[in-house]
């Protein structure tokens, strides 16, 4: 795999003040000297993880498995999760005092940075006013707004309150609109954990390896179809095979849940007209991609406008928001103005409005994407370097501000690729880089994700650690 597609690595930056040098509070610094017994290479950093191991130990007897949600659980990447203690800009900090540069961005609402402080400021002046209204406010106006002019595909929009509920939503909706009930969704793709959706999913379900999920009724998941992701013959059999029964096909248009994977030049063409041929929908999931690959998202990036779309994480700019849209006969199709129902007690939530609004401020400004694009194929680039250096065959890529590499030659086109990465050796690289104080997701399922506020001095680091520790494994 290329580490850029489309060439769009090393555009240049300009206009943005993007430096993260938030300086550590005495507290953070002082406590990063605890004392403990710790493995003879630790020695030298003081690291230590005592007091997340003595956190997670009581979690265990409080939580299913200590956490909120599995893919937090450091299952696949050995020892146990880090309880985090604070975050800044593009660094965090655990509850043992250790710093990390991160890489999962609250896996990925935080494109410009954690706790930024023009959205912590916002936030501020919103909850003066109160934290949730149960009525319509301004705030949503403005979003739904700024949604509807950046992402070529909406032209109306309806919020909720997380990624799974806006495709929950927008499966109703495209079952609602075609009278059909069947649906498309390719291997490793996750789109929330509502049941249609919980048959050869990515994320945390291929993370533990989880087949599916027991609890899911057949019935709730008879009209799912799966192919495998860029393989355009195996959609095209569905549909001869389903004649007149498919209501949409749903993907995501660049994958973050089976680790990092691009679309093939043609695929997403090819979809698109598939679905026009054969009276279906086409949804792209872009929880994970909208506002990230550019600002009208993977649409506006590939130059393919779908029927509908979901969106989450970055419109939320770190609180809790999904959404999805399309056009305005589709659309007017959900309650109240049509038949199709689906509500929300915070949906359009006063806040999660404020944190959106202003990290989309933010990332209009000129040169963000480019910013994101030059500082990430920086990162993977080197990495591959690294792998290269030091023996290791590493094939990776990225598109803007989201990355992924994988232990084996690749190149990774779909689920079954990416499961021949290296597990085990993925296992010793994740611990070294977390001991170098470099915090990737859990798993090497999952993407990675930059920010505005990573720093080239943070991707020098990186790659040095890398390199580092890419020699000792
Ligand atoms: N769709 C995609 C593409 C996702 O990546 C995710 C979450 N990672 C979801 C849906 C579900 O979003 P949430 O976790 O907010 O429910």
């Amino acid at each position: 795999m290329a580490a850029s597609i489309n060439g769009v690595g090393g555009v240049g930056f300009g206009g943005l003040t993007c430096s993260t040098k938030t300086p550590l509070p005495s507290s953070r610094s002082s406590s990063f000297r605890v004392q403990m017994s710790v493995p003879v290479e630790d020695k030298k950093r003081n690291y230590t993880l005592q007091k997340s191991q003595e956190a997670f130990n009581a979690a265990l007897n409080l939580m299913p498995g200590g956490v909120n949600s599995p893919v937090r659980a450091f299952k696949s990447v050995g020892g146990q999760p880090i309880f985090m203690d604070s975050v800044k800009g593009s660094h965090m900090w655990d509850i043992d005092g250790n710093e990390y540069i991160d890489y999962v961005g609250s896996w990925g609402p935080a494109i410009i940075g954690h706790a930024d402080d023009e959205v912590l400021e916002a936030l501020a002046e919103t909850m003066k006013k109160g934290t949730s209204f149960g009525s319509p406010c301004l705030l949503e106006s403005v979003l739904a707004e700024m949604v509807i002019s950046a992402v070529p595909s909406i032209e109306m929009v309806r919020f909720v309150n997380s990624g799974t509920e806006a495709c929950m939503g927008v499966l109703r909706l495209a079952r609602t609109f075609t009278g059909r009930e069947k649906i498309i969704k390719f291997e490793g793709c996750y789109h929330g954990h509502a049941d249609p959706f919980l048959v050869k999913a990515g994320s945390g379900v291929a993370t533990l390896g989880l087949p599916d999920s027991p609890g899911v009724p057949k019935a709730t998941t008879s009209g799912t179809l799966t192919a495998p992701y860029n393989d355009i013959a195996a959609v095209e059999s569905l549909f001869n095979s389903n004649k007149g029964e498919i209501a949409a096909i749903i993907l995501e248009p660049a994958v973050g849940n089976s680790g990092f994977i691009t679309p093939k030049p043609d695929f997403l063409e090819a979809i698109h007209h598939l679905t026009k041929e054969n009276g279906a929908l086409l949804i792209f999931d872009e929880v994970m991609t909208g506002f990230r690959l550019s600002y009208g998202g993977a649409q506006e990036y590939f130059g393919i406008t779908p029927d509908l779309t979901t969106l989450g994480k970055v419109i939320g700019g770190g609180l809790p928001v999904g959404a999805y849209g399309g056009g305005r006969e589709t659309m007017e199709m959900v309650a109240p103005a049509g038949p199709m129902y689906q509500a929300g007690t915070l949906s359009g939530n006063p806040l999660a409005m404020t944190a959106g609004i202003q990290t989309l401020k933010r990332l209009k400004a000129p040169g963000t994407y480019e910013y994101l694009d030059r500082i990430t194929g920086e990162l993977v680039q080197g990495i591959l370097n690294a792998g290269k250096k030091t023996g290791h065959a590493i094939c990776g890529g990225h598109i803007r501000g989201m990355f992924g590499f994988f232990f084996t030659e690749g190149p990774v086109q779909n689920f079954d690729d990416a499961k021949k990465s290296d597990a085990a050796k993925f296992v010793r690289f994740y611990q070294g880089m977390l001991r170098e104080g470099v915090y990737f997701a859990p798993s090497q399922f999952e993407a990675g994700f930059t920010s505005l506020a990573h720093s080239p001095e943070d991707i020098q680091k990186t790659v040095a650690a890398a390199e580092n520790v890419l020699s000792k494994i």
